[in-house]
C-alpha cells in the first residue's frame, strides 16, 4: 500500500507528501474521520513513504522494506492494536521499549495506533512521554473517529489530520472498476457506504440491501410514533447485533444507512427527486409525513446527525436510537 494506491484524500496526501519532501514531518499525528473512510490505509501508506529506501517520501511497494511493511514484519514499523477491547498500558510500555532502539532497517521508526480511542486513560498518560519527547527518529500515527474520544493532553501533542468521505460518484465508479459491480450495485454500495471506501470495499451488496431495509424499517417505525420506534430500538438493534462485533458496531452501520435515507427525505421534501441517492425509494419517501414538509425533513436529518455524534462519543447505543427515534417521531408529527 503506497500513496499511489489510495483513492481520494487528495488534500491529506498532498499535505503529507509536502512535509516529507521538505523534511518537516511531525513527530506525532492524529488521523481523525468516520470509520471506514481510509485513515488506517493512509497511515500504512505514510509508513511506507517514511521507510522505503527506493522511493523515499513516496514508497515503492515492491522493495524488501515495503514488502516487509505489507507483511507486518518490518522491524521499524510497530502497529499497536487493542488487546481485547482496550489498548493497555503494558502495550504502550512495550512500544516504548521497542522505540528506544535505533531503527534497524529504515531511516526512522513508525508506530501506528489504528484504534487510539481505545487507549485506557493509564495507557494514554504513559504515551504522553513518548509524544512529548519521541526517541530519535520516530513518527507516531494515532487513528481515531474523532479527537474528542482522546484525552486533550494527547490531542494537543499531535498534528491533527482530518479525513472526509469521498464524493459518492467517485466512489461508485471506483467500485464498478475495482469490484466489478454493475453500475446499479456500485451506486447502491456507494450510497450506503456514504463515501467510506473501506466500508464499500468490505461490504456485500446483499448485506447492504438488508441494511438499507432495516434503516427504512426504523425510519417508518419512527414515523408511526414513539411506541413503535421504542420497540424497534430494542428488538431491531438486538437482531442486528448478531453477526457483528458489538451493538455499537451495529448502531454505527445503521446510522450510516439512515443518513443517506434522511438526506433523501430532505431532497424529497424540497421537490428535487433528481437528486435522490436511492431513486427506487422515491414513492416510499413521499409516503412519510416529513417527505412533504421541508422543515420536518430537515429535523429528521438533524436527528440522525445528532445520533451519529452521540455514537461517536460512545453513548449507549440503544439510548441513542430511542432518543433519535423520538425526535424523528416528533418531526413527522410536525412538532418541531
Ligand atoms: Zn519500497
Amino acid at each position: 500500500m503506497t500513496f499511489r494506491d489510495i483513492l481520494g484524500h487528495d488534500r491529506v496526501l498532498e499535505r503529507l507528501r509536502r512535509s516529507l519532501a521538505i523534511g518537516r514531518v511531525a513527530h506525532a499525528y492524529l488521523f481523525v474521520g468516520p470509520e471506514g473512510v481510509g485513515k488506517a490505509t493512509v497511515a500504512r501508506a505514510f509508513a511506507a513513504a517514511l521507510t522505503c529506501p527506493e522511493e523515499p517520501g513516496e514508497g515503492c511497494g515492491g522493495c524488501p522494506s515495503c514488502r516487509r511493511l505489507k507483511a507486518a514484519t518490518h522491524p521499524d514499523a510497530h502497529v499497536v492494536e487493542p488487546d481485547g477491547q482496550e489498548v493497555k498500558i503494558e502495550q504502550v510500555r512495550g512500544l516504548q521499549k521497542a522505540l528506544a532502539y535505533r531503527p534497524s532497517m529504515a531511516r526512522c521508526a513508525v508506530a501506528i495506533l489504528p484504534q487510539a480511542e481505545r487507549l485506557t486513560l493509564q495507557a494514554a498518560n504513559a504515551l504522553l512521554k513518548t509524544l512529548e519527547e519521541p526517541p530519535g527518529e520516530t513518527v507516531l500515527v494515532l487513528v481515531a473517529p474523532t479527537a474528542s474520544l482522546l484525552p486533550p493532553t494527547v490531542v494537543s501533542r499531535c498534528e491533527l489530520v482530518s479525513f472526509t468521505p469521498l464524493p459518492q460518484e467517485e466512489l461508485a465508479s471506483f467500485l464498478a472498476s475495482r469490484r466489478g459491480l454493475t453500475p446499479e450495485a456500485a451506486e447502491l454500495t456507494a450510497a450506503l457506504a456514504a463515501g467510506r471506501v473501506g466500508l464499500a470495499l468490505d461490504s456485500e451488496v446483499g448485506d447492504l440491501k438488508a441494511l438499507r431495509e432495516r434503516a427504512w424499517q426504523y425510519l417508518t417505525s419512527a414515523a408511526e410514533g414513539p411506541g413503535s420506534v421504542l420497540a424497534w430500538s430494542k428488538h431491531g438493534l438486538e437482531e442486528m447485533r448478531r453477526g457483528r462485533s458489538s451493538l455499537k458496531a451495529a448502531g454505527l452501520e445503521l446510522n450510516t444507512a439512515l443518513l443517506s435515507l434522511a438526506r433523501d427525505v430532505v431532497v424529497t421534501a424540497a421537490g428535487q427527486p433528481d437528486r435522490l441517492i436511492h431513486v427506487d425509494l422515491a414513492e416510499q419517501y413521499a409516503s412519510l409525513p416529513a417527505g412533504g414538509q421541508p422543515a420536518a425533513a430537515q429535523a429528521v436529518f438533524e436527528a440522525v446527525q445528532a445520533g451519529r455524534a452521540q455514537l461517536d462519543r460512545n453513548l449507549n447505543t440503544q439510548l441513542v436510537y430511542e432518543t433519535m427515534g423520538l425526535a424523528i417521531a416528533e418531526a413527522n408529527r410536525g412538532r418541531t
